[in-house]
């Protein structure tokens, strides 16, 4: 599932010893693994293979200017959701008509970038942004491609922060709006609508919503084309199950087995927006532990990583896998496991420096023993970490590096005092 494995009790990114990294580069640090990125891209242009999807990875999972690039190379689009990631994948090389552009708040001036760079496709979440659309598209005399965005009130039982395909949420419009839109706006020359997108949210673990989803927007889809309306495309998003825990989730192969026979022979491009399901055990953040404390009945492993570093856990009662960089055999996790308890472990809450509560990254977790100076690792760190990481009680950002067989770079250097007030002068 990726490549982070332990050997002879020691943790590897790929070919590289996750120590030999800390030495040179120092904690906390960003790990990334460039054959998981590209593994789990390729596995998800195979299983969709006889559609020939257009595959937009979405930037927003992890950005880093020089995964965008290697993703570009090995033929990934892109799913931006702003100027600056638009700024992101044109720096990295992407294919222009490679790139839907999600949002519910796009400014005139971030539509404006996005025209002049011929954008494949934007999607739209509301008739007010169309007419926006249009309006900026005529001024500019830029004609371009729409996808509405689309409600088909699923849900996939997942955290209310990252449900987003129901009625109640700020994206897209209900599916039965869909057809006033098209009617509206279907036959409009300057924004050609003409793709329908949905996006259910993050972290589903079961591939019936897609289904139920799909199945919803092929029999609008229908209705639209019986109405006189071109359609060429559905995107269906993004929110596909990574694997926090150990083969928690369907696979790319599991998702096509159900989504292909649905929408093959029925003439619509497919696109796809998969984020966390390329990026999340692409990576890992590395920690060192400062301090050991107890407190009331609770033991605390106090770490040099910090909730300004990835907020996953206290935002979204995330759960990452945490493991020493350096074991005992005896302590060679079998699986990545919320369960995992081995003889002689530790419950203790694994918690940053920072001053707030909320800063903590397990609880109540078994861990081998451990102490002041040792490196601990955060699992499946890529996607939604760094991307989300901040400069919160004036902490500077990881340090970031790309693993590449038994090689390894710095992509992002350690942020400096300096950059910390670089623009407040
Ligand atoms: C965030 C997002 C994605 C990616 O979601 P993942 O859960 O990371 O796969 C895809 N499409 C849109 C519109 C998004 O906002």
């Amino acid at each position: 599932m990726d490549y982070f494995n332990y050997k002879n009790g020691k943790l590897f990114a790929e070919d590289a010893a996750v120590e030999r990294i800390v030495s040179q580069v120092g904690t906390p640090v960003y790990i990334y693994s460039k054959a998981t990125f590209k593994n789990h891209l390729q596995k998800i242009q195979q299983a969709y293979n006889m559609l020939e999807p257009v595959i937009c990875y979405s930037v927003k999972a992890c950005g880093n200017i020089n995964i965008l690039k290697f993703m570009a190379k090995a033929g990934s689009g892109f799913d931006i959701v702003s100027g600056g990631e638009l700024y992101r994948v044109l720096q990295a090389g992407a294919d222009p008509s490679k790139i839907a552009y999600a949002g519910v708040g796009k400014t005139d001036a971030e539509i404006i970038e996005a025209l002049k760079a011929d954008v494949g496709y934007f999607n739209i979440e509301s008739e007010a942004e169309l007419e926006n659309l249009i309006r900026l598209a005529k001024q500019t005399g830029k004609m371009t491609k729409a996808a509405l965005r689309v409600n088909p009130d699923v849900d996939p039982k997942t955290h209310t922060y990252t449900t987003t395909g129901k009625k109640e949420t700020k994206f897209g419009v209900d599916i039965e709006r869909a057809q006033k839109i098209f009617s509206d706006y279907g036959k409009n020359e300057a924004v050609k609508l003409c793709a329908i997108h949905i996006h259910l949210g993050s972290a589903g673990h079961t591939v019936e919503p897609y289904v139920e989803a799909i199945e919803k927007v092929l029999a609008l889809i229908e209705q639209l084309r019986s109405d006189g309306f071109t359609i060429e495309a559905i995107d269906v998003g993004g929110g596909y199950g990574a694997d926090y825990t150990t083969e928690a989730s369907p696979t790319a192969a599991d998702y096509a087995a159900a989504i292909v026979p649905l929408l093959k022979n029925r003439n619509l491009k497919l696109i796809l927006e998969p984020g966390a399901s390329i990026a999340a055990n692409a990576g890992i953040l590395v920690t060192q532990v400062l301090y050991l404390k107890k407190g009331g009945e609770k033991k605390f492993v106090i770490v040099d990583a910090g909730m300004n570093d990835l907020i996953r856990p206290p935002l979204y009662g995330a759960f990452h896998f945490i493991w020493p960089v350096k074991v005992n055999e005896k302590f060679v996790p079998s699986r990545r496991d919320k369960d995992l308890q081995l003889d002689g472990t530790v419950v203790v809450d694994v918690v940053g420096p920072i001053c707030e509560a909320a800063d903590f990254f397990a609880k109540d977790r078994a861990l081998p023993p451990t102490k002041r100076g040792r490196l601990i690792s955060i699992f499946t760190a890529g996607a939604y970490c760094s991307t989300m990481s901040s400069n919160y009680n004036a902490r500077r950002r990881a340090a970031e590096v790309l693993v590449d067989g038994d090689k390894f770079s710095v992509i992002r250097k350690r942020e400096t005092y300096e950059d910390l007030t670089a623009l407040e002068k």
